[in-house]
């Protein structure tokens, strides 16, 4: 290999970052995720000791025995067998198994050390191979975070109804909880409180809800860049899309909210009114945050709808019923049918601001969430303000047909067969 083009590629190797390792849809960095899968299994291990432990001593939480040491050998054996790409390389060849590891060596020591610069591996110590004396090999281990990285891939890998992935989750959620930087923790920061009551539930109950939690930490976790309010809002909408289509979650977040106690660990008369008021003031606080993240949501929606205009929209809703799939152009043409696509009812500007008028009047309003309602009688399309806690849709009648069938306007599914709709008109133009 010319030395030249040797320099050049190291020069301009771009460091790999975490998100890229976890990413598994991304082909350039299997090997990273291969190396946390050989550690793995006895991460888990050590996993289950440090269960015992901490519930066996109290307040005495000690680190666990984590026997995750490995050198480099036993690694590159591990890789030539199970690493899908240099399996593939290797195959039919006749080079034995221990000549592939050791032509691997080097290979794995560079993506070992990548892992060292993210602190998610450290070298320990260098100590004389086993078999030459003279050689000097190194020794790795995992770091908390490596741990932490590892099990993120892993949980992926079990059903969310096994002992392990409960066990992998308390863990992750546990850490991963710790990027949330220690400002926000004030007790005056009630909001995080509550985010965190509502997450320690849904840790029994919900646990789909706490991976994507993970996933938002995850997000916002390089650096120190977490900002509490981003991170608040993302997981409030989360909390309202979750609450639409599950009403056991529904009830236990409004009680956990209705019941949350700012005085938490304080030794308080509950008898006392001032402190009462106090309680109901914030809770009021606590609602209000919850109302204004919603609505910022649908704002935010609709503006990411509106980018099409309405025209396009209506006659992609016209041409998507099932008497309409299949005609063509002419035949519309012929037919006019431009009158009748320009009936469809679509979201359009008036809409929303309709919606506005509707946000603007109910601003004081902390217990109704002004959002978009469709009907499926008569199609219409239009705001309401809604009390998420106690109303209903099945028992609210549409304001234009009169008949109780309007439901929630769920922008994600439109603005998802947009998308669709868009990829293949730009296919139907190549
Ligand atoms: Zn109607």
């Amino acid at each position: 290999m010319p030395i030249g083009k040797k320099i050049t590629n190291k020069n301009l190797e771009k460091k790999v970052t975490i998100e890229e390792i976890l990413d598994n849809q991304n082909e350039e960095t299997i090997i990273y995720r291969d190396i946390f899968n050989f550690l793995t299994p006895d991460i888990l291990k050590s996993l289950s000791t440090e269960d015992k432990e901490s519930e066996s001593e109290n307040n005495m939480i000690e680190e666990p025995e984590w026997n995750t040491s490995f050198r480099v050998r036993e690694l590159a054996n591990w890789v030539v067998d199970n690493n899908r790409k240099i399996k593939e390389e290797f195959k039919g060849s006749r080079i034995n198994r221990s000549n592939q590891a050791h032509s691997k060596t080097a290979y794995i020591t560079h993506k070992l050390n990548r892992l060292v610069d993210l602190s998610l591996l450290v070298r320990i110590q260098k100590i004389e191979s086993r078999k030459n004396r003279k050689l000097v090999t190194d020794i790795f281990d995992i770091t908390r975070n490596g741990v932490i990285i590892a099990l993120t891939l892993e949980i992926e890998k079990h059903s969310n109804k096994s002992d392990q992935y409960g066990k992998i989750l308390k863990f992750l959620y546990k850490e991963w909880k710790t990027f949330v930087p220690d400002g926000y923790r004030d007790h005056h920061n009630i909001e995080y409180y509550l985010i965190e009551e509502i997450l320690d539930e849904c840790l029994i109950s919900n646990q789909n809800i706490l991976l994507d939690f993970i996933k938002l930490i995850r997000k916002h976790s390089n650096g120190y860049d977490i900002n509490f309010s981003i991170l608040r809002y993302e997981l409030h909408c989360l909390i309202f899309s979750k609450i639409r289509s599950d009403n056991k979650f529904k009830n236990s977040f409004y009680k956990i909210v209705n019941n949350f106690n700012i005085f938490k660990g304080l030794d308080i008369d509950p008898t006392d009114k001032k402190l009462e008021d106090l309680r109901k003031e914030n809770l009021k606080l606590l609602k209000v945050q919850f109302k204004l993240d919603i609505e910022s949501f649908i704002d935010k929606c609709f503006s990411e709808y509106l980018k099409i205009d309405s025209y396009s929209i209506k006659s992609f809703v016209w041409s998507s019923r099932e008497d309409n799939q299949n005609k063509t152009v002419g035949e519309i043409h012929q037919n006019r049918h431009y009158s009748d696509i320009m009936n469809e009812i679509v979201l359009t500007f008036e809409v929303r601001k309709e919606w506005e008028k509707e946000r603007n009047k109910n601003l004081t309003n902390f217990d109704r969430i002004v959002i978009l309602v469709k009907c499926s009688s008569c199609g219409q399309i239009y705001p309401i303000s809604f009390n998420l806690e106690l109303e209903s849709f099945s028992k609210i009648r549409c304001k234009y047909c009169n008949n109780l069938t309007i439901s929630q306007y769920i922008f994600e599914n439109e603005i998802n067969a947009q998308y669709h709709y868009r990829i293949a008109s730009l296919a139907s133009r190549l």
